[in-house]
Parts: structure tokens; sequence; C-alpha cells
């Protein structure tokens, strides 16, 4: 019997897998197909929340990777997969000279290392952050340029020959947010009188980030997994700001704001146009 087909996510930092992916993870996962993640630093540098923050800090990689592995066993992801770095921290911080972040990593090197999980975990789709990774933190673009290379340098079989056999991703994607979405989320949350993460901008064409409608590849529908997701998301103790809007979304909007995941399509080695509701689009048997 063929292997199931499976889904490899490439995210920075535990918690990432949630807000972007969690949805398409429990939802493949459900399927019954193969689903991974691979989390490129310890997060070391994050926020610390609804714990003694001094005494955590030491320690709070360790805490993390539980939360981690609490989240990926509700979203049926599997352990967690870690690339070894240290947490950059937000661009302009002294993290950011860390000759362990990764953010200064060794290109080749962390290509390499996401090349070892690749072939390990042979996936038939990958998906990482848009260009501008998400939100511009330094671990989400270098995350995002670690990933299509390692995309590519997998089926190379001169490349990294000592991690692993040769295998061919053969769709990629880009989690994305469409501008419209954020427009949408800016002026429903201005009529309610709440404050927007995203500015105040309500016109999508004025937004300096997102990905314009017309560049979507994928909207995949993932509202019977919000329970899930939100659970996952809650895995996340020690970084849930108890002030955050991800926390303290009306009910009401909560499918508004994590039913849908966005994906612009990188490349696809199957026959692919339009938006389509499925990352496995094509692949399956
Ligand atoms: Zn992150």
């Amino acid at each position: 019997m063929e292997p199931a087909l499976g889904l490899l996510c490439v995210h920075a930092h535990p918690d990432d897998e949630v807000i972007a992916t969690g949805g398409i993870l429990a939802r493949y996962a459900v399927e019954g197909l193969r689903t991974a993640v691979v989390t490129c630093t310890n997060g070391d540098r994050g926020e610390i929340h609804n714990m003694d923050a001094d005494a955590t800090r030491p320690r709070l990689a360790e805490v993390r990777r539980a939360e981690l592995a609490e989240s990926l066993r509700l979203l049926g992801a599997g352990e967690p997969r870690l690339l070894g770095y240290r947490d950059s921290g937000m661009l302009g911080t002294p993290g950011n000279d860390d000759p362990a972040s990764f953010w200064r990593a060794d290109f080749d090197q962390a290509v390499g290392r996401l090349v070892g999980q690749l072939r390990a975990f042979r996936p038939d789709v990958l998906v990482t952050y848009d260009a501008f990774g998400g939100y511009g933190h330094p671990d989400h673009l270098q995350a995002h340029r670690v990933a299509l290379v390692a995309a590519e340098a997998c089926a190379i079989p001169a490349l990294y020959p000592d991690a692993g056999d040769p295998w061919r991703v053969r769709k990629v994607y880009l989690a994305t947010i469409p501008r419209s979405a954020i427009a949408a989320a800016n002026v429903e949350l201005a009529r309610r009188g709440l404050p927007s993460p995203f500015g105040e901008v309500q016109r999508p064409e004025d937004l300096p980030f997102g990905t314009a409608d017309e560049e979507l590849g994928a909207v995949v529908d993932v509202r019977a997994q919000l329970a899930t997701k939100l659970a996952a998301l809650r895995a996340h103790r020690s970084q849930l700001d108890p002030t955050s809007f991800f926390l303290n979304i009306p009910a009401d909007l909560e499918e508004l704001a994590f039913g849908v995941e966005c994906f612009v399509r990188q490349r696809s080695d199957v026959v692919a146009s339009g938006v389509e509701d499925d990352l496995f689009a094509g692949l399956r048997p």
C-alpha cells in the first residue's frame, strides 16, 4: 500500500503553527493524511505570560517545547521537529546579533537541516510563510527563505548527500492573509468600537502588507476544526497575553478570524489554476 499523502509546515516559533496552519493540520490529520511541523527556533526570546517571568526565562525554551508538543498532539501533527536555532527576537533587538540565532544562522547549514527533515518525512505538500513572513519577524523571513530553498534542494541527489534519500515535494504554498480579510476585520472591529491588531486601515488597497486577493492560490475551509484550533492555541500558555486580540475575539467573529486559511501557490507539479479549496488537489489517488 502506498503511504498516505503528507503535509509538512515550516514555522519559526512554537505557537506559529496554530494561527496560520492549525486548521489545515487538524483537517488533514482527521482525513488520515500524514502531517508534521518543523519549528526553526526554540522561541526563547518570546514574551512570558501566565507564569513567573523571571523564573521562567532561563527555561523558556523547555516550557515552549512542552507547549508545542501538546499543541501538535491536539492537531494530530506528531512530535516536535526542531531545527535547533535560538529565537532572534523582533527586528532591531539584540537577539538579532546572537550567533546562535536563526537570523544569523549559516544559510547552507539551515537549508541542510531542513532538507534532512523533508527527506525523512517525505511531504507531498510543503507550507511556509509568505515573503513578508506574515508580519515581518526576522525568524519568519528566514523560515520563508530557508524553506523555499530546501524544498528544491531536497530533490537534488548531489546536494546534502548525507541528509537522506532525495525527495520531490510536489506542491509548495505560502500561508498569507488576504488584504480583503484584514480590511473587513478592521471595518467590523471599528463598528463595534474594538481595536484592531492590524491598525485602523479600512481599505484593502491602503494596507502595506497582506496579499491581494487575485494572488491567492488556495482558500481552505477549516470551520469544522475551529474548536481544535482554539484548543491548540491555548496549549501555548506562556504566550497567551490575557489582553491579546486572539483571545478576546467576540464568539460570533471566531469563524471570520479563524475559519479559513489562505495561501499563495508558490509552485505545483500538477496542473492547478484558479483558487483551490484543497492543498492536495490534483495529488489525491
Ligand atoms: Zn513566530
